[in-house]
């Protein structure tokens, strides 16, 4: 077996022995240490591009926020754009003119596309839709509009105010203190809209009005890129949209106002002196307490690190290409959230839904595991990965065989041709309406997978007049028999007549009908197919 996939599947099998499935766990855990409704927080920085990465938070928390529903307990799922977030580097997918918008937050670019009212709100509605497409319709908050609708505002002040003790605690993870007139907010300079690049010289704590200059001077963002302010010197209220709590601050600001009770985000936050740290205290002054952590490791692609610059970032379309949206959740809630899932979709497809059959038909009682603890988990994921029970096929048949199935289909009646062969091989039962609309998606999933994984050069086909006269000879028996066996039979006979090894012959056939040197038995196949297509194929190498 290969290493990646032995490994996943290890992965999955540690999932399943474990006591309970992980967001029952979580979800217990939560109603015990908060009283009342839960709200499970998730936020991504719309910096370009959203990927499987980011859309992963919302996916887990929305199985966390079912689990919790299950107990009974009111909660909600909140998504946040953080659209106020800094634009500190241009990805390499897209135009290099956003370099101009370097330092200014992301909802002050303009949408490059021409199709939404700014660069921020392009990526937050194609991610807002990718999110759906999978079943998760989390409550949707900007960043800006929380601000401009002065959601901080109270707790902005607070901050200011007990900005020395916030100070201390920043101070203890860093190597050099922060400054004695530190603040916990930028400013957004009025003339230039950049955020990096202001100064504030002295804050009226009555008026909540600060003085503030926009640096001319050049500073380094992310990736080294250079940036300087206009040189404008303003007053202006901090409150309404005017400015931006820093990001340690804004964590537990917004943890504070929403009520959080539980947030999913990557490890990297979670480090030694990382952001959770400081938030985690940070919380407690301004009135609130940290909400329950649910830390996970990031997903690789093909065993390296998903990056923009590599050129190797997934996205939910990418992975809904070869499998339906509960495959996709089903995968994201297997195995340790500590543990870096890595996406080889030309390795892991086949695996995942032979798994996720197996929880089906678990769930449905066909099958068992052998224990009934991990039947359980099974099921639980199986149930939360659907969400909505539809009526489905419970499907026998390995992935792998499906596959050999969708490589030889005909070019006309392709789902009948599918159905009699998982007829033939007592895989399939009388069929309903919706099964056959399931079958055929997952025709058209396992054709792209193929397709993309699995590609076969043309081979080239020659023929000696011998040949050639022993294939005339097969259209005629073609279009004169209907028996499958008999027309099996007659290609032997045909071969030994003409003085063809048959082996040969079958071959040259295969390569023919299939561009492939095998297949399945030949009689059943044609007439499966049908005579019309095999006879064309046939005359034209003719
Ligand atoms: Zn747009
Ligand atoms: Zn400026």
């Amino acid at each position: 077996m290969n290493l990646l996939i032995e490994l996943s599947f290890k992965i999955i099998l540690i999932n399943m022995e474990e006591q309970e499935f992980w967001p029952d766990k979580i979800a217990k855990e939560l109603v015990s240490k908060w009283k009342g409704k839960q709200v499970i927080v998730t936020g991504t920085s719309m910096s370009g591009e959203p990927h499987i990465g980011s859309a992963n938070d919302v996916i887990r928390g929305h199985a966390i926020m079912l689990a919790v529903k299950k107990l009974k307990v009111p909660v909600e799922l909140i998504w946040i754009s953080d659209d106020m977030d800094p634009f500190r580097s241009v990805p390499a997918d897209l135009p290099k003119e956003l370099e101009d918008y370097l330092g200014m937050p992301a909802s002050n670019i303009p949408d490059f596309w021409k199709c939404h009212k700014g660069f921020a709100e392009h990526f937050e509605q194609k991610f807002i839709k990718q999110l759906e497409s999978v079943n998760v319709k989390p409550r949707v908050l900007l960043g800006i509009e929380m601000y401009r609708k002065g959601l901080y505002n109270d707790v902005m002040k607070i901050a200011i105010e007990k900005r020395k003790d916030i100070a201390k605690i920043l101070n203890k993870f860093r190597t050099e203190p922060l400054h004695e007139n530190w603040y916990p907010i930028d400013i957004i300079c009025q003339q230039c809209g950049k955020i990096t690049t202001t100064k504030i010289l002295k804050y009226d704590q009555k008026k909540f009005e600060v003085e503030y200059i926009c640096n001319p001077e050049e500073i380094l963002l992310h990736r080294k890129n250079p940036v300087r302010g206009c040189g404008h010197k303003g007053k202006l209220s901090i409150l309404n949209g005017n400015a931006k709590l820093t990001w340690r601050v804004e964590w537990p600001a917004r943890w504070t106002f929403l009520k959080a009770t539980c947030e999913p985000f990557g490890k990297e936050h979670a480090a030694s002196g990382g952001s959770w740290d400081t938030a985690k205290e940070i919380v407690e002054i301004l009135g609130w307490k940290p909400p329950y952590p649910v830390i996970y490791e990031h997903f690789l692609v093909n065993g390296e690190k998903m990056s923009k610059s590599r050129g190797n970032v997934i996205t939910v379309p990418d992975m809904l290409k070869y499998m339906k949206p509960e495959h996709l959740r089903y995968w994201m809630f297997q195995g340790k959230l500590t543990i870096a899932k890595d996406i080889n979709l030309s390795k892991m497809v086949t695996h995942l839904l032979d798994e996720f059959d197996k929880a089906e038909r678990i769930f449905f009682g066909k099958e068992t595991s052998g224990d009934k603890r991990r039947d359980n988990n099974y099921k639980r994921a199986y149930e939360l990965s659907v969400t909505e029970p539809k009526e489905k096929i419970l499907f026998k048949i390995s992935y792998e065989s499906f596959a050999e199935i969708v490589k030889i289909l005909p070019e006309k009646n392709q789902l009948e041709f599918v159905i009699k062969k998982l007829k033939e091989f007592g895989y399939l039962e009388k069929l309903s309406k919706s099964q056959m609309k399931y079958l055929e998606e997952r025709v058209n999933l396992v054709r792209n997978w193929i397709k993309d994984f699995q590609k076969r050069e043309k081979l080239e086909i020659k023929t000696n007049e011998n040949e050639r006269t022993a294939l005339n000879k097969l259209i005629e028996k073609v279009k004169s028999m209907n028996n499958e066996d008999e027309l099996q039979s007659e290609i032997f006979e045909i071969a030994k007549n003409s003085g063809i090894k048959p082996v040969k012959f079958f071959k040259l056939i295969y390569k023919i009908l299939l561009n492939s040197e095998s297949g399945p038995k030949l009689g059943h196949y044609i007439l499966g197919v049908g005579k019309e297509e095999i006879i064309n194929k046939l005359e034209a190498v003719l």
